[in-house]
């Protein structure tokens, strides 16, 4: 069975490029009918915070994704994480280095004159502890094999080679017995059986440096099969460079809160960001389980583009739920906002709104007090004109019995007829008055969702 994992260090919040991984490996567990697990890496005590953590809950939340098991915290297994060091370095396959800070610092300088790679040049890996002054601190180092090349098939990345003499011995248990992140990775992922491990590009490094653990575990216990990897390429701006705030690496809730973007848009969004189905843009939760592969990933960073995002947003707007979208449009209006009028206005309102903030905006005339706030644009056509033109709507209007669309847009037209105008004449003048703008929905549709009172007292506070 397939099993993944996401696995974010909560240093901040579930940013675009994390929360689409977490959605590539929860698609890939939920396609096979696998477990999707969660694991919070948050042995850097110094940049993890609460904060983040609950951020990035709050954020998978919102999207959707959700887990098998409680989620595993890092930090809360460095015992075991140390156990599996001393049995590596029992039996072997590491070492204890008691080289000095002075010292590696020594090193590292000469190889930097000599425009040497940087890395541990394996001085303890031969020599006997029983070298080193009487308790000394040491670390654990893992003992990379020197010769010959390690392969990867990535499903992403294809067939990819480093040669094992590009690897140092690197630290897996730092002197003060506390795990390194490397070291920590794979027994966790060991741990919680993990099949396949689904991250960004910059991760594949790693994988070639975490491949000995596994090898060296096998040999030991047996069963640490080394995991499929696919190695996902980062996300980049719409100028092709490194994802910065900028562009949009912002977190989850931003999008949310700041952005107005529906889960389900932000879903689609990321899952055509690197993936693709043919030509399809819009692909709802259950086909994107039902066809989400790790073949359709593509090898070259994608670009963010917040425009595709707003139009899939605007589309979700349609599809959504009146009822439920009054709700969100009423928390970003906030005080006054009816929540039953939100919900009949919606059909008309949300037509052309590309996030809540427009929807809320477009809304604002339904809840908006006397003396109606009247834009420059709208008061030029409150024009002393159209302020007589108003007093004829009004008293035309007022005689109406059945304030429906249609007998509203039959008086109306036949008023215009009367006064041998075109209709946009009365319509401008009125919509000005109404709403106080000059978008708003169709002007029918305005007087229905006002009312007769409220409609009226509108046009008669404009009229002459
Ligand atoms: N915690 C790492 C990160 O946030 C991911 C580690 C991994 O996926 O192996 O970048």
């Amino acid at each position: 069975p397939v099993v993944t994992r996401f696995a974010p260090s909560p240093t901040g919040f579930l940013h675009i490029g994390g929360a689409r991984t977490a959605l590539f490996n929860w698609l890939y567990a939920r396609h096979h009918g696998g477990k999707a697990l969660l694991r919070i890496e948050d042995t850097d005590k110094k940049r993890s915070n609460q904060e983040a953590i609950d951020a990035i809950l709050d954020g998978l939340d919102w999207l959707g994704l959700d887990y098998d098991e409680e989620p595993v915290f890092q930090s809360q297994r460095a015992e075991r994480h140390a156990e599996v060091a001393h049995k590596l370095l029992e039996a072997g396959h590491a070492y204890k280095c008691f080289a000095t800070a002075e010292e590696l610092e020594a090193m590292r300088a000469e190889q930097r004159a000599n425009k040497q790679p940087m890395r541990y040049d394996g001085r303890w890996r031969d020599r006997d502890p029983s070298e080193a002054p009487e308790g000394a601190p040491y670390t654990v180092r893992l003992k990379t094999p020197v010769s010959g090349e390690e392969t990867i098939d990535d499903c992403v990345q294809g067939s990819v080679s480093v040669k094992n003499e590009e690897l140092d011995d690197y630290i897996i248990l730092r002197a003060d017995g506390t795990p390194t992140y490397m070291l920590a990775v794979v027994v966790d992922d060991h741990d919680m059986g993990v099949t396949h491990v689904i991250r960004g590009d910059d991760h594949l490094n790693n994988a070639f440096r975490q491949l000995p653990i596994y090898r060296a575990m096998d040999e030991i216990e047996g069963g640490w099969p080394v995991p499929v990897y696919a190695h996902v390429p980062l996300i980049h701006g719409s100028d092709g460079a490194k994802l910065s705030k900028r562009h949009g690496a912002l977190g989850a809730e931003t999008y949310r809160d700041e952005f107005g973007i529906l889960p389900e848009a932000l879903f689609n969004y990321l899952l055509r960001l690197g993936w693709g189905h043919g030509d399809r843009e819009e692909i709802t939760r259950d086909e994107a389980i039902e066809l989400f592969d790790l073949s359709g990933v593509g090898k070259s960073p994608s670009r963010f583009d917040m425009k595709k995002l707003e139009n899939l947003n605007g589309h979700y707007i349609r599809e959504a739920d009146d009822a439920k979208l009054a709700d969100l449009v009423a928390k970003r209006i906030g005080e006054g906002a009816d929540l039953e009028l939100l919900a009949k206005a919606m059909p008309v309102l949300k037509t052309r709104a590309k996030n809540l903030d427009e929807l809320a905006e477009g809304a604002g005339f339904l809840f908006a007090k006397q003396p109606l706030e009247i834009t420059e644009k709208a008061a030029k056509f409150l024009d002393d004109e159209s302020r007589g033109l108003l007093r004829r709507i009004s008293s035309a209007l007022s005689g109406e019995k059945n304030w429906t669309m249609e007998a509203l847009e039959a008086t109306t037209k036949s008023l215009a007829e009367e006064l041998d105008l075109g209709f946009g004449k009365l319509a401008q003048p009125m919509r000005a008055a109404l709403t106080g703008t000059t978008t708003s929905p169709g002007i029918f549709d305005v007087l229905v969702l006002l009312g007769r009172e409220e409609s009226l007292a509108r046009i008669d506070a404009q009229a002459s």
